[in-house]
């Protein structure tokens, strides 16, 4: 669905981004994993244009995303993003949170955006608290409904930004198995992920980022059992 060529970030003179190439097929759960500062956001936020690349390409089902006649408001609904702050609407309820976006955005009828949000909510479990407001809720179920308001968008692929990252550990797992679960019915996902234990079990494919190239990319036993590179073997040092 998704290649990235030579894909170059520089902010200024500073350069992020070096020389990226990766590809995402359809169905693939591709995880993302790196230092701090190793560029992992930034690369998310080339992939779905919040950021232009200054170099490079993507390639969105073999087509430019760069160039002039491509169909962006059309890219920009296919990839969803699921970030690390959730960025719920406090004044509405869940199901109001999923429900909103589809009926807006994607012109959907009240009545089938409401069964669809019903069932990604359930999915997510999060079908007993269709009524309560975002700060009610802890930071693991609201980290689930903006989930299940990403999907509501059918994108073909969504991007993931530490979306563990900013919670209490005894959230985490509620989050991951949702992800876990999202995969499992076939959605193309990159994630950008601390939690190697996921990267392991979900992903096809790992990619190791370091200073702004891809160091080292694999199956996850390629990647967590055999590194090849010294910074892949450094870098999971510090998670066995
Ligand atoms: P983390 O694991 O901490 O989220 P990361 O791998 O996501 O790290 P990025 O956020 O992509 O790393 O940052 C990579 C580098 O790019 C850092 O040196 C950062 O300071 C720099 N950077 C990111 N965004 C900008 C920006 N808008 N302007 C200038 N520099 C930036
Ligand atoms: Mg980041």
């Amino acid at each position: 669905i998704i290649e990235v060529k030579n894909l170059k970030k520089a902010f200024g003179t500073h350069e992020v981004l070096t020389d990226i190439n990766f590809d995402v097929h359809k169905g693939e759960v591709v995880s993302i994993i790196g230092r701090s500062g190793s560029g992992k956001s930034t690369l998310l936020r080339n992939i779905n244009l919040l950021e232009e690349p200054t170099g490079g390409d993507i390639l969105f089902h073999g087509k430019s995303v760069l160039s002039g006649d491509f169909d962006l408001p059309h890219y920009r609904a296919a990839v969803g993003m699921v970030f690390q702050q959730f960025n719920l609407f406090n004044n509405l309820t869940v199901l109001q949170n999923v429900v909103t976006p589809q009926t807006t955005v994607l012109k959907r009828d009240a009545a089938s955006a409401k069964t669809h949000a019903l069932e990604l909510l359930k999915q997510v479990g999060m079908d007993p608290f269709i009524n309560a407001k975002p700060d009610q809720l802890s930071g693991g179920q609201k980290q689930r409904v903006a989930i299940a308001r990403a999907v509501a968008m059918d994108p073909e692929v969504l991007l993931f930004d530490e979306p563990t990252s900013a919670l209490d550990p005894e959230m985490v797992d509620d989050v991951l198995n949702a992800m876990k679960a999202l995969a499992d019915t076939g959605l193309t996902m990159i994630v950008v992920t601390h939690e190697m234990q996921f990267a392991k079990d979900v992903s096809d494919r790992v990619v190791f980022m370091n200073e702004g190239v891809i160091a080292e990319a694999g199956t996850p036993a390629e990647i967590f059992d055999h590194p090849s590179e010294v910074v892949t073997q450094e870098f999971l040092k510090r998670y066995l």
